[in-house]
């Protein structure tokens, strides 16, 4: 629909132009700094940044309700910058100017119902949010279209030229970063480390085939992240880690469709997210604090992060009940099918906890919440959910096996109704299935392959083994016919056909 053909009173708000008042705000000491140029911690005391908009109070001049409306109404536009993550601009990054926006299809990913079967299973109702069909196959493309929409505004401006962005990666941030700068050629070019033997070649390949310089590096992520943040300080390049604000802004995008697909009822919902570096978490609690600030929900939804045991430095952070007593301690990985989120030293940790916080004040009552799950469990909700129609990744298994344990402790319960994040594509860790039908997953795991799951190809091959085709050597007519007769019937008595002659 075009502009003019919207109701009267949502034209002057369907079309967003530049507002806002952005800054970095320090979560150690608290300062503020300007967004003119490129921050990734705090000049004066080396803590994380979140990007706050000094102006939000703006948004409240405009009734939640209306604001719901918009939203809705803009979901109609077929304006290439609105159709994506910026369709909550005035959120997600009120400064940039809709000819920066980059869009190549990311956000507004489908939310399925899980089938009855899998409800029963799990012994709630909920959805998979399927963020592996995002256009690199996970999430991380919110948080880089946001990133590189900031760059794009800054090239525009002639604030910078020939940028060279960096990233550590367990895999998809690289196939994202890579994505998105090749696509802003030749202005930005792209380097990603990623920790040897430790991503798989489905997602090796992503950047690859983008064009980024590919850097492995002996170790584990926590071990190139280090390496970039050296990069970062000591020479001039962009770093498009989850440490750069402007990924956690883009990210929140999920919170606000989730609420928009329930027709922002939040009261009993709950999202599951696993954490690795948790960025993530930390825009899902940001992103859902400022729609309920604006009064476009009124409930906060309950969050579950989930983390595996071989790679859970937020769940042990929270098993100390009391505050005053808790100390991070980041922890030695070991080996995890739910490898993007394989870290053991997240960097948004200050995130976590600053936002927890303010999200269990703002809901008057606990809202987040951390479980843990073991990799067996990972890996078998994963083949389950695939097995009744979704296209859950090793995370998207270790959410819901976190949902499962979440409901076990009476975190949640029957009446409420989860959404569980896939935060990437099933077939970037394909490879883990393979291993598993295969019985073949290394010991370090501590999986065993449960017969009930274990699928395999069968070779079918004619009792006359000379007589099959080929490729360049087809048989004649009698002879494939005699060849299409014999395999038939043996696949027929595999599968216990009947037959109808
Ligand atoms: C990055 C990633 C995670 C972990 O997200 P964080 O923001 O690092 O906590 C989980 N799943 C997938 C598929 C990822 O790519
Ligand atoms: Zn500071």
């Amino acid at each position: 629909m075009k502009p003019d053909n919207f109701p009267k009173e949502i034209q002057p708000f369907l079309v967003p132009s530049p507002c806002g008042d952005l800054c970095y705000r320090c979560l150690g000491c608290k300062g503020e700094f300007p967004i003119t140029k490129l921050l990734y911690v705090c000049p004066d005391c080396g803590e994380v940044l979140l990007i706050e908009d000094r102006d939000i109070q703006r948004l409240n001049k405009i009734s939640g309700t209306t604001w719901q409306q918009i939203f809705d109404y803009r979901r109609m536009l077929k304006i290439p910058a609105l159709k994506g993550i910026y369709r909550y601009h005035e959120f997600i990054g009120p400064n940039i100017p809709l000819e920066s926006i980059v869009y190549l299809g990311e956000g507004h990913t489908p939310i399925v119902e899980a089938n009855q079967r899998l409800q029963d299973l799990a012994g709630i109702r909920f959805f998979y949010k399927n963020d592996g069909q995002n256009p690199s196959a996970s999430f991380k493309d919110r948080g880089m279209a946001s990133a590189l929409s900031y760059i794009k505004y800054l090239i525009d401006q002639q604030l910078v030229s020939d940028i060279i962005a960096v990233c550590a990666s367990t895999g998809d941030t690289s196939a994202a970063a890579a994505l998105y700068a090749s696509y802003l050629q030749p202005h930005i070019k792209s380097a990603v480390l990623l920790p040897h033997n430790k991503v798989t070649p489905q997602q090796l390949s992503q950047p690859l085939g983008s064009g980024a310089s590919v850097f492995e590096i002996p170790g584990v992520f926590d071990d190139c992240m280090k390496i970039v943040e050296k990069l970062s300080e000591e020479y001039n390049v962009a770093l498009l880690n989850s440490k750069n604000a402007w990924r956690i802004l883009g990210q929140e995008s999920f919170s606000y469709e989730v609420a928009q697909d329930f027709e922002y009822e939040m009261h009993d919902k709950v999202i599951v997210v696993p954490i690795g570096n948790a960025g993530n978490i930390s825009a899902l609690m940001s992103g859902f604090i400022k729609f309920f600030n604006a009064g476009i929900i009124t409930d906060l939804p309950k969050i579950i992060g989930v983390q595996s045991e071989h790679a859970d430095p937020v769940f042990q952070y929270y098993l100390e009940p009391d505050r005053s007593k808790r100390q991070f301690k980041p922890v030695t990985v070991k080996s995890s099918v739910a490898q993007a989120a394989m870290i053991g030293n997240p960097v948004s940790m200050p995130r976590v906890i600053a936002l927890a916080d303010r999200y269990n004040t703002l809901a008057g009552e606990q809202r987040v919440f951390v479980t843990q799950v073991t990799e067996q469990a990972i890996m078998d909700w994963q083949l389950e959910a695939n097995r009744n129609g979704h296209i859950a990744c090793t995370q998207g298994g270790e959410s819901l096996a976190g949902l499962v344990e979440a409901l076990k402790q009476g975190i949640v319960t029957k009446t409420e109704t989860a959404i569980v994040d896939a935060t990437a594509h099933a077939m970037k860790f394909s490879g883990f299935q393979d291993l598993y039908f295969s019985e073949k997953i290394p010991e370090a795991f501590n999986i065993h392959s449960n017969q009930r799951f274990i699928n395999r190809p069968k070779l079918v091959m004619p009792k006359d083994k000379k007589n099959i085709p080929g490729q360049g050597t087809p048989l004649g007519r009698e002879d494939f016919n005699r060849f299409a007769e014999d395999v038939s019937k043996t696949i027929a008595q595999e599968l216990n056909l009947t037959t109808n002659l």
